[in-house]
């Protein structure tokens, strides 16, 4: 495992390797400042060599054609993260910050992920289709080589397995890209694998290092056949535009805005702490954070008083207090522009609680910010548009069902959405109308590794999770088959 201090190397080939260029990228706490240790500041030439690995790992072995193989790998690999799921998850809370108890959430989800992907290697099912007395087709499934997967430090650990499983489960090999803050927690799974024989040496590897440079490299490498992008809708146009050149495949997984409608009959004791949990979970850094609420008028008074009581339980804190419900935002940066989104609220709209940043004691060490409430925010104020990755909560008001479909559908986003009504017609005619890749009827944040995740609009491209999740890490090929008649 990576402890304290520790330099953590790239694994490449099979083996744990220093960058070329000899430098090292320091890893902090952002709830204390404290150095938690250190990551390799990799070249272009690094990556070029794990590419070349994955490639020959990829043509030379039978991972591509042995399903069982696949099979006995992921569920060996899911069975080591579980051995040490403690001890990764407090490296995960002292990097990203987060709670502890989302930290073994979010390891948890991991190894079901490796588990039920475990499972699929086996099933990569394509179809057969008689075409005529003389015809037969077999429509194919196919590994199509190298994925070259960057992931964000948001869901860390989460979002690398995410893409990682079905990847390797389709027969692919991998170079894995991890987010410049959180290399450490990437890093200790891969750690994880490296000892479990089922893998070919080069089928994973893992790089750390500046996103432009590292990333830059594995998009336009001539080697690299897909590019698997979890993070910023502006750096995923940035590498729609990279990749076109060469017409790498692209699954995009990118931002949100996502609303909560609350309808008059909504169950306001479950909504209110399921909306609260959704929004103030990771400190808001969240792709599918409840981020909006859509409130009808006849209840909105009380639905503003009810979520400011609820986020006023919130005890902000480092992540590793048992008593902390929320931690700090990952870094400086962030932190930055949070306040400055809060800045524009408090000019826009009605600030209903938080808004600053904490400060004092223990706070002034880290990047704490007050959970934050607007209320009355027009559909044109940049809070609403743009998405804060914060603890930034902003609620709009409607009138009818009309209105709220088209507040829930005002951005450019399109990843999430949540219903609250006891009418089930309204809740399926509306759930259809919100252009969003998952809705959650009465509910929030429920997520499996079976069920297909993704977005609409400029939320991404393609689906993650599930049969689908599985099948955008394959070709499909038709083979035709002549048959003689006699
Ligand atoms: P980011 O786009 O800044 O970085 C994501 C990854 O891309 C990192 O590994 C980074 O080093 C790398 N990168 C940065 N610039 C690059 C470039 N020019 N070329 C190639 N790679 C580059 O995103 P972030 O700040 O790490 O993550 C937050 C964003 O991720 C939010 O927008 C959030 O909504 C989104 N996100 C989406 C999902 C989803 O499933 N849809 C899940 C989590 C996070």
């Amino acid at each position: 495992m990576t402890t304290s201090t520790e330099v953590a190397k790239n694994y490449i080939c099979g083996e744990w390797k220093e960058a070329t260029t000899g430098e090292t990228i320091k890893s902090k706490n952002p709830a204390t400042g404290q150095l938690i240790g250190e990551s390799q500041k990799s070249s272009a030439e690094d990556v070029d060599y794990a590419i070349k690995g994955a490639k020959t790992a990829f043509e030379s072995t039978d991972w591509r054609l042995n399903s069982t193989r696949r099979a006995d790998a992921l569920m060996k690999w899911a069975m080591e993260i579980s051995k040490n799921k403690d001890e990764i998850a407090r490296l995960l809370t002292m990097e990203n910050g987060k709670i502890l108890k989302e930290s073994i959430m979010e390891l948890n989800a991991c190894i079901d992920t490796l588990k039920y992907f475990s499972g699929l290697a086996r099933n990569v099912f394509g179809r057969s289709i008689s075409l005529s007395a003389t015809s037969y087709g077999i429509i194919d499934k196919e590994p199509i080589g190298v994925v070259g997967i960057i992931s964000p430090w948001n869901w860390p650990a989460l979002l690398m397995i995410r893409e990682a499983a079905p990847a390797l489960a389709a027969g692919n090999a991998i170079i894995l890209k991890p987010a410049s803050l959180t290399p450490l927690v990437s890093i200790a799974l891969v750690k994880c694998l490296a000892k479990i024989e089922e893998f070919p040496s080069g089928m994973v590897n893992i790089v750390t290092g500046p996103g432009k440079l590292i990333g830059d490299e594995i998009v336009t490498h001539p080697d690299v056949d897909v590019i698997s992008f979890t993070g910023d809708t502006t750096t995923g146009k940035t590498l729609m535009k990279k990749a076109a050149d060469k017409m790498k495949k692209l699954a995009l997984e990118l931002g949100g805005k996502s609303p909560n409608i609350l309808f008059p009959d909504a169950d306001l004791s479950k909504a209110i702490p399921t909306i609260t949990n959704s929004i103030f979970i990771t400190a808001g850094q969240m792709c599918f954070a409840g981020t909006r609420v859509i409130v009808h008028e006849s209840i909105h008074k009380q639905v503003v008083e009810r979520l400011k009581v609820e986020a006023e339980k919130i005890i902000v804190g480092n992540g590793l207090d048992d008593t902390t419900t929320m931690g700090p935002v990952v870094s400086q940066s962030q932190l930055n522009t949070v306040l400055q989104y809060c800045e524009i609220g408090k000019r826009e709209a009605n600030l209903v609680i938080g808004g600053n940043r904490l400060t004092g004691g223990e706070y002034d060490s880290g990047y704490f910010i007050q959970p934050t409430i607007f209320d009355q925010v027009p559909s044109d104020s940049k809070i609403i548009q743009e998405e804060i990755f914060g603890p930034v909560l902003a609620i709009q008001v409607f009138k009818d069902e009309k209105e709220a479909i088209s507040l829930a559908n005002g951005t450019r986003f399109g990843l999430a959405a949540g219903v609250w009504t006891k009418e089930i017609d309204r809740a399926i005619r509306v759930a259809k109308q919100v252009k969003a890749g998952t809705v959650w009827i009465n509910t929030y944040n429920k997520n499996y590794p079976q069920t297909e995740f993704g977005g609409y609009k400029e939320s991404g491209l393609g689906r993650t999770r599930g049969l689908e999740g599985l099948m955008e890490y394959t070709e499909t090929k038709h083979i035709n088959i002549e048959i003689e008649n006699r």
